[in-house]
């Protein structure tokens, strides 16, 4: 999840110009949390002084947090290029927010002053239409924050990479570059866009029975790749999962996709002779609900694979869906479906930069200063170690909350701002401290107990006490009901507490909390949750 944030001005009058706002999505390890959203406290409390949200490209981990936070953020003005626009536009529409949203379409490289800011945005190569790196310009000098990029001579969508563009700013002196570091530990330069869609098409071609392809639904190069490999083997195409279309739509829209390429709708599928068919599909990270899950279960309304039959994952596993994505590939095989990956043939490659493409823009952009951004911390690391080697003067190690002065000199972090993390929880967005999912994922491995007990004001049991365990083993290694055991540690643990004492439910609820988790965790080896109700009559 990306969110930038430049700044100029003295502290206590800085204005604020943010650079994405994206999500996370959340794993095994977040129970019950399907979107992970950056903590905005900082901006919130900087409400006033925030000039423009700029969104470089339309990939959720740069701009899926603008419907849950946009909200919080004092009605900032959001600057967007036209297919980004549209994508955000789909988005608002869909839960009602479009009206009167103060979007502003940027033109690709266009310029424009938001707030002390002199804008410029400069045409890169990524894995999504129209990614945008950002000039950003003021009298103390010129930043250039690149967003995601790669070098892709042909990119099949927007782009390329404006080196020109870049070049000319590196002319006229770059004081700091904000890099990409994703592929920072790879060596030498990515493959294209344009080699996928020969791999693709050969497979198709040579495929004897059904094809289905599943990408990133943001791709729009590769659906454009697959839509004419379907076309040059003679197939027809069929869209599978409604993520899929929403990027088909924007990308017809803003013609990056054919409008004469034929999408058929699933409901075609079945009525297509194997041999001449082509599903495109979403859930290449194994989403249980997306489309290639429920085929891989046998599950899906519309679409069913038999053996014989092959699937391409046209994609990378997300580090954290390796586990998902198998049980997928997994489930295909198991049904005598061909399973073919990144590891059988390139037919995927990805839209950031390895090393040889960070030399390259070093080499046009000679920055004085370099931020490496976007990557684990090892990929930050190997980022910064290569603009060491290649002799930029200031490498900034700026981690997440690290406010960095750029100018005027001397370089450094100067403060750290609170982050951190929310979830999106059902409907509710709550903060990561605020421990229901600790809760969760505790419930997860030691289950609950709960019990009920009614007690009269002279300390006597009026009916029996009532116990609910959930997620326990049924008995102990001796055979007994756990049921039992707790039972009768419940009635123990009230029969040892003075009969006077009796009468203060919360020293009951305790007490009787602390020797049922006591008696279960010495038959089980662990304490459950356990939530005692007392009522004292
Ligand atoms: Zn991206
Ligand atoms: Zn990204």
């Amino acid at each position: 999840m990306n969110s930038y944030l430049y700044g100029y001005g003295p502290p206590g009058n800085r204005e604020w110009l943010i650079v994405d706002l994206g999500i996370t999505f959340g794993s095994d390890t977040e129970p019950g949390i399907d979107v992970i959203l950056p903590d905005i406290r900082f901006l919130e409390e900087e409400r006033p002084n925030l000039k423009g949200l700029l969104l470089t490209h339309a990939h959720e981990d740069h701009f899926g947090a603008v419907i849950d936070l946009w909200p919080r953020l004092g009605g900032v003005p959001v600057y967007a290029t036209p297919f980004t626009a549209s994508m955000l536009k789909s988005k608002l529409a869909e839960v009602g927010m479009l009206q009167g949203f103060p979007l502003e379409v940027m033109p690709m490289g266009g310029r424009r002053t938001i707030g002390p800011f002199d804008i410029e945005l400069i045409t890169m190569s990524h894995s999504i239409p129209e990614p945008s790196g950002v000039v950003i310009k003021t009298e103390l000098g010129t930043v250039v924050h690149t967003g995601d990029w790669k070098l892709d001579e042909t990119p099949l969508t927007s782009g390329p990479t404006d080196e020109a563009r870049l070049r000319a700013l590196g002319e006229a002196g770059i004081t700091a570059l904000i890099c990409d570091s994703t592929n920072a530990v790879r060596d030498g330069i990515s493959p294209s866009e344009a080699d996928v869609a020969v791999t693709l098409e050969k497979l198709i071609r040579a495929a004897p029975r059904r094809v289905a392809v599943t990408t990133f639904a943001s791709n729009v190069a590769r659906i454009g790749s697959v839509a004419k490999a379907a076309r040059a083997a003679g197939r027809k195409l069929v869209v599978v999962g409604r993520a899929m279309y929403r990027v088909i739509e924007a990308a017809q829209e803003t013609s990056y996709l054919d409008p004469n390429l034929p999408f058929l709708p699933e409901t075609e599928f079945e009525r297509i002779a194997p041999g001449k068919v082509v599903a495109l599909c979403t859930g290449s990270q194994g989403e249980g609900r997306a489309a290639m899950a429920r085929i891989a279960q046998g599950e899906h309304p519309n679409v069913e694979l038999d053996a014989g039959d092959c699937v391409i994952f046209s994609s990378r596993t997300i580090p954290g869906n390796e586990k998902a994505v198998a049980r997928v590939q997994n489930g295909l095989s198991d049904q005598g479906i061909e399973v073919m990956t990144d590891q059988d043939a390139p037919v995927h490659v990805s839209g950031h930069p390895r090393r040889g493409e960070l030399e390259q823009l070093y080499s046009w952009t000679k920055p004085k200063i370099a931020i490496p951004m976007h990557g684990e911390g090892k990929h930050l690391e190997a980022h910064a170690r290569l603009a060491e080697r290649l002799g930029v003067g200031e490498v900034v190690r700026a981690r997440n909350g690290a406010m960095v002065r750029l100018a005027p000199e001397p370089v450094a972090i100067i403060d750290e701002v609170p982050v951190g993390r929310l979830y999106r929880d059902g409907a509710i967005i709550t903060a990561e401290g605020d421990g229901q999912v600790r809760e969760r994922r505790k419930l997860g491995f030691v289950g609950s107990v709960a019990v009920s007990l009614v007690l009269s004001d002279k300390g006597q049991f009026l009916a029996d006490p009532e116990v609910a365990l959930t997620g326990l083993p049924t008995t102990d290694t001796h055979g007994t009901p756990f049921e039992t055991i707790v039972r009768e540690a419940v009635i123990g643990t009230v029969d040892s507490i003075p009969r006077p004492r009796r009468k203060d439910p919360n020293l009951v609820s305790e007490a009787v909390r602390r020797g049922v988790r006591a008696a279960v965790n010495q038959a089980w080896g662990k304490k459950p949750v356990c939530s005692v109700l007392v009522t004292v009559l």
